[in-house]
């Protein structure tokens, strides 16, 4: 541990992140009492076949543990109300749902099983406080417990204190959320790590919230005792570690490495050893992005449409922004209307979807935005399904107004994706309409549910089930023994890895396998690459090439002039194509001897032309 040192040399923060780790208490259980209040103040226990695998907390002060037998807990507890939980479907549904709430407040998170969630909150946190003025930051305090104590934190003065602090309200607001929408209580670990964060957080279960002082992560360890309570450290590993002698956790700190190694090989006894004081650097991991991000609100009777619109508008700067980081581009939005009927007094959900243009979207400096001039057109076309949902000739009252996106595709680089840069002409159409009855949601949750949780602000809505299939259920997604975190990828080389998606019969000319370390940049402005092929630089708009420029050897961007196209392309799609793609164009349509750029529309069908198959698209119709 590096007690002493407070700042590392290189001016890094000795604990930059912010992890947050969610865990929800007596899940199954909790769900059942969710979905039948009734349970709420009896003992229940969820079977799966003969066991009871879980039990809330009133089963709990009868003394029945996980994984006891039936028999034995109605021994214990003869009033115990047993659900039957072989079916996971419901628990399926609320873990998506939790998903879903999380994605909008923080981000995708890292999902463990049903009811574990990890996320790094660190952009958040820096974000907050790089805002916040001095005076404010004297007055930022912790929400909730802490460990061991107020002090402790004072001890580093890296910054972590103020992180930790603003950390803690995050984590609150995250559970009043939770507990808010979906009726759901966790407990919650907020630490400069994913070990520490789980470990903390199971110090003040169930409903609550522990930080832990960075300083004090080894005597933390060290109060754990158990070997087993280290994450990622099961039955086996522990029989295997106290075959040393090695009985607890401080045991383990203060074993001598070699000792490790002879047994468990190097990396092992490092992690191990490592772990042993609450050093971990696994990065959080985000599961499967939702398919669907939505927002609605529910308000005072809306009875003139351009309330309505109006309504809408703030949806749909309030959707994007929860979208800016996804990374991805929405196709459909959907449209939802409840509509309250005064003399059945009743209220009908309605839904209608319809497509969106990709063009409509684009992406700078790393976050999704809409283009100039795309959000009246969306709203033109919400409007449009509104009025085919609300019959503006009678009376009408609205309470509840939604947007959601949906059908997200990732920004691919490649011939897949050159169809969206040239759809930019067209306007949203109407696609489809769904769901002309009456659309409210039946099923086991039902209006029940949603009127219940609805909060007035706005809720994540449109729970459809995830199709994702990066997101297990299935079984225990942790490992024996978690290794040693991937080196965190320079995002250049990621850019070239997705270049890679398309590739062509032409290795050596297609510049998406070019490693970006072998490009060089010399005088003249063209790139050089490994192979000696030789492409010109100096009249590509700076605007495009610029992801380049964050690799290793930076290649210069100045340059704004148009590039030399040849005459029957537009230059519009052009600025709009990757720099890849542009870059493979541009090499086959470099002339042998210095004549002029030409598109032969003719040859651009055929196959054995490199990048043939991606001519016909930038050829202006005229
Ligand atoms: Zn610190």
């Amino acid at each position: 541990m590096e007690q002493d040192d407070e700042m590392p040399e290189n001016g890094e923060s000795l604990h930059p992140s912010v992890i947050i780790h969610v865990d929800f208490d007596y899940y199954y259980a909790q769900v059942e009492e969710v979905l039948n209040p009734d349970l709420k103040n009896k003992p229940i226990g969820i079977k799966q076949r003969f066991h009871i695998v879980t039990c809330n907390y009133k089963a709990r002060e009868f003394g029945i543990k996980k994984m006891e037998l039936i028999k034995d807990a109605l021994n214990k507890c003869p009033n115990l109300v047993i659900v039957n939980g072989e079916d996971l479907s419901k628990y399926k549904t609320y873990s998506k749902r939790i998903s879903d709430l999380l994605h909008t407040m923080i981000g995708p998170s890292e999902r463990m099983g049903l009811d574990e969630h990890f996320m790094d909150v660190s952009k958040q946190v820096q974000g907050q406080i790089s805002k916040m003025s001095r005076e404010m930051l004297n007055q930022l305090r912790f929400t909730g417990p802490f460990y061991p104590n107020e002090e402790a934190f004072s001890k580093c003065s890296c910054g972590c204190e103020n992180r930790l602090m603003v950390g803690s309200q995050i984590a609150q607001n995250i559970r009043d959320k939770i507990l808010n929408e979906l009726k759901l209580t966790c407990s919650v670990g907020i630490a400069h790590n994913k070990l520490l964060a789980k470990l903390v957080g199971q110090m003040n279960k169930p409903n609550n919230q522990t930080v832990l002082a960075p300083m004090a992560a080894a005597e933390f360890m060290a109060e754990l005792k158990d070997i087993r309570s280290i994450t990622g450290i099961g039955n086996r590993t522990a029989n295997r570690i106290e075959e040393l002698g090695i009985k607890s956790i401080s045991d383990l700190q203060e074993c001598e490495i070699d000792k490790l190694q002879k047994k468990f090989g190097s990396d092992m006894a490092t992690r191990l050893k490592e772990m042993s004081v609450g050093c971990d650097s696994v990065e959080v991991k985000p599961s499967g992005k939702p398919k669907t991000v939505g927002l609605e609100d529910s308000c005072r009777p809306i009875s003139i449409r351009s309330d309505a619109q109006e309504k809408f508008h703030a949806l749909l700067s309030r959707l994007v922004t929860q979208i800016q980081d996804d990374g991805r581009i929405p196709q459909s939005i959907k449209v939802t209307v409840r509509k309250y009927d005064p003399v059945k007094k009743n209220s009908i959900r309605e839904t209608k979807q319809c497509s969106l243009i990709p063009s409509h979207f684009r992406c700078a400096e790393g976050k999704i935005q809409l283009v100039e001039g795309a959000e009246d057109k969306i709203i033109k076309n919400v409007m449009m399904l509104f009025d085919r949902m609300v019959d503006l000739k009678q009376q009408f009252n609205i309470t509840l107004l939604g947007l959601c996106f949906s059908k997200f595709q990732d920004q691919k680089r490649g011939p897949g994706s050159i169809a969206n840069f040239l759809m930019k002409k067209q306007d949203v159409e109407v696609q489809s309409i769904t769901n002309l009855s009456n659309e409210s949601i039946n099923g086991s949750f039902g209006d029940s549910f949603r009127s219940k949780t609805a909060s007035p602000s706005s809720s994540i809505m449109d729970y459809e089930t995830m199709s994702n299939t990066s997101l297990d259920f299935s079984g225990s997604e942790e490992s024996e023994f978690e290794h040693s975190p991937k080196k965190r990828k320079k995002l250049s080389i990621l850019l070239v890895a997705k270049g890679r998606r398309y590739s062509s019969n032409d290795d050596l000319a297609s510049p998406s396998k070019l490693n970006v370390s072998a490009l060089k940049l010399n005088g003249s402005g063209s790139v050089e690459t490994s192979e000696g092929h030789v492409m010109k630089t100096n009249s590509i708009p700076s605007r495009v090439i610029s992801p380049l420029c964050i690799s290793n050897e930076p290649i210069a961007c100045s340059s704004t002039k148009s590039p030399e196209l040849p005459p029957n392309v537009d230059p519009n799609v052009w600025q709009e194509l990757p720099l890849d793609v542009q870059r493979e164009l541009m090499r086959s349509w470099q002339p042998a001897s210095g004549s002029q750029l030409k598109v032969n529309p003719i040859a651009s069908h055929s196959k054995s032309k490199p990048g043939g198959t991606l001519h016909k698209y930038f050829i202006r119709n005229s």
